[in-house]
């Protein structure tokens, strides 16, 4: 592979709740970066418009276009040595797409599909989720079936986004709401943190054909702890207002689909605690010490963050 630095990397969902941040982190990085981003249109948002004029201005290349527009996604990915895919959920089997493109295109050095998430190949939460990830674990087996160079992201949980949904600062509250015990471990990384160190895994040879799971030591909190350290920094206090495991599995299997699906995500990582349920072997690659120049932020780092300049919730599956 080229060298870190010259890689000229392609994202899909750039413009989405994680994707603007890896295409600034690709930027920052010194990369040529491609964004494939649906056309502009009538019916295409102010904030998206503005998101478009951002990124054009940071020499950003947007490629517009459609999913199955197969030609233009050989063309483009021929331009490029690494793909990452940050496609919402609805999109996840598209991703079929991009596989077929970079099969034909037949120069792609690493390609990262949109996993970004629990480590799928290691829980199993109930149904909806479950389902959502089978769609990923597709993706993933199709990946390596082509022998397409990949890397797997488990990111865990997007920080901002989790603080976001469960201490809703923006709220004000007086009371705080709890899944299950409140007890089960999570892990809570910033998502600026997330995008550089997948820009740098995505380029880094080592990385090559590898899991890699983003699971810093300090991170690791369960709702609990992370309402206590909350309230030390407020000052304030808060009533915890338990949920009850089984009205979220009544929930998760009365309520309509798509809206069974973040009901099964808060099971999942909240009460079950699986995203810390495994331990990690010899395999494993955990990200936190991989390199010297990036460290990720602590939650404590993250909470001042929302002291002093919030980060606004812009992800809408939990609103
Ligand atoms: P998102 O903001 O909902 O959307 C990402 C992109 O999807 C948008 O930029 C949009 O592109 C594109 N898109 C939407 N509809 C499309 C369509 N019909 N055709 C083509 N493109 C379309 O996504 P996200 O919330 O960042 O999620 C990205 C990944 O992160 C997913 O794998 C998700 O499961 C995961 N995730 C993880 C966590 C966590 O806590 N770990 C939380 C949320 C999500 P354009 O409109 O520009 O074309």
């Amino acid at each position: 592979m080229d060298s870190e630095a010259t890689n000229k990397i392609l994202i899909f969902g750039g413009t989405g709740y994680i994707g603007k941040y890896m295409v600034k982190a690709s930027v920052s990085l010194g990369h040529k970066t491609y964004v494939y981003a649906r056309p502009i249109s009538e019916k295409t948002s102010l904030s998206k418009l503005q998101l478009h004029k951002e990124f054009q201005s940071l020499g950003v290349i947007i490629v517009q276009g459609e999913l199955d527009e197969h030609e233009k996604l050989v063309s483009v990915i021929r331009e490029v040595d690494v793909v990452i895919s940050a496609l919402a959920y609805p999109q996840v089997l598209d991703q079929f797409k991009i596989i077929d493109a970079i099969k034909v295109a037949g120069n792609i050095k690493r390609f990262l599909p949109s996993d970004f998430g629990c480590e799928e190949d290691r829980v199993r939460p109930l149904p909806p989720f479950d389902n959502f990830l089978e769609k990923k674990r597709r993706i993933r087996r199709a990946i390596e079936a082509a022998g397409i160079p990949y890397t797997f992201v488990s990111a865990n949980c997007f920080g901002a986004y989790f603080v976001n949904f469960l201490l809703r600062p923006y709220d004000q509250p007086d009371h705080i709401l709890v899944y299950g015990s409140g007890e089960a471990k999570a892990v809570l990384n910033y998502e600026e943190d997330i995008a550089m160190c997948t820009i740098k895994v995505a380029n880094d040879p080592k990385m090559c054909n590898r899991v890699v799971i983003y699971r810093p030591q300090k991170n690791i909190i369960s709702q609990l702890e992370l309402i206590s350290l909350w309230e030390q920094k407020t000052g304030r206090t808060f009533k915890r207002v338990h949920i009850a495991e089984e009205d979220l599995v009544k929930q998760a299997e009365t309520l309509p689909h798509p809206e069974n699906i973040p009901i099964s995500i808060l099971h999942c990582i909240f009460v079950k605690g699986e995203i810390m349920s495994f331990e990690l072997d010899k395999n494993d690659i955990e990200a936190s010490k991989l390199y010297s120049d990036f460290q990720f932020s602590t939650i404590d780092q993250l909470l001042d963050i929302f002291l002093s300049d919030p980060p606004r919730p812009a992800s809408a599956a939990f609103e």
